[in-house]
């Protein structure tokens, strides 16, 4: 069973990264990660959360799994030492680093109805994490990904923690400015992040700010 909040840190260097980019809160980011690579996420100014899919770069019916993922490590939390796996039950990267020590992978993206839903409907035009993916998936056809692919999704950086009821809370963040998570590629994979635009909620102080990426070979 995986330990929650392991704190790990990483000793490769940014000043050797083949890749880096800020990508600021509203805005997302789809990149393919080679297997070997290691993506590193940065939460730069602390609380953002980073709404992050999966899917194998050959064939992306195969796809990020928050049950398997949570099943055969025992645990609800993600954290260091973690793998992350598909809907075939296949190892698709695995978190070798993590200073934030805790990410989410039960509360769900953002979207325009669940903002209706839990804030109030004079919320339903505010832009949500499901709007960048949809605007990702439409613009990057390459990747062959399509509306019904968009599916469970892990939230680095957001803290929902677990009651001893069962229950799940959106809690104030555990996140701080320059904290990050990495994960090494075990498979080639297409990463989707939806920068989280969010302004009704807790997990980011009511105030969405940019993430870095950075890619090692
Ligand atoms: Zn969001």
């Amino acid at each position: 069973m995986i330990k929650a909040n392991s704190i790990k840190e990483s000793f490769l260097n940014p000043a050797q990264a083949v890749y880096q980019r800020v990508v600021a809160a509203g805005d997302y980011w789809m990149q393919v990660i080679k297997a070997g690579q290691t993506l590193r996420i940065v939460d730069l100014e602390g609380n953002q959360a980073a709404d992050t899919l999966f899917y194998n770069a050959q064939d992306p019916a195969e796809r990020y799994s928050a049950m398997d993922t949570i099943r055969e490590q025992g645990n609800v939390y993600l954290t260091a030492g973690t793998q992350l796996r598909s809907n075939d039950n296949r190892v698709m990267l695995e978190i070798v680093a993590d200073t934030c020590g805790r990410h989410d992978t039960l509360g769900g993206a953002c979207a325009t109805e669940s903002n209706t839903v839990r804030y109030g409907l004079e919320k339903k035009f505010m832009h949500a994490c499901r709007d960048s993916w949809m605007l990702a998936v439409a613009q990057h056809e390459e990747f062959d990904i399509n509306k019904r692919d968009i599916t469970h999704n892990i939230n680095f950086f957001m803290n929902v923690p677990v009651t001893a009821e069962g229950g799940l809370t959106f809690a104030d963040g555990l996140s701080a400015p320059g904290k990050y998570v990495e994960l090494k590629a075990c498979m080639d994979v297409v990463a989707l992040i939806s920068n989280c635009p969010q302004l009704n909620n807790p997990c980011n102080a009511y105030n969405p700010t940019p993430i870095e990426v950075l890619i090692w070979d």
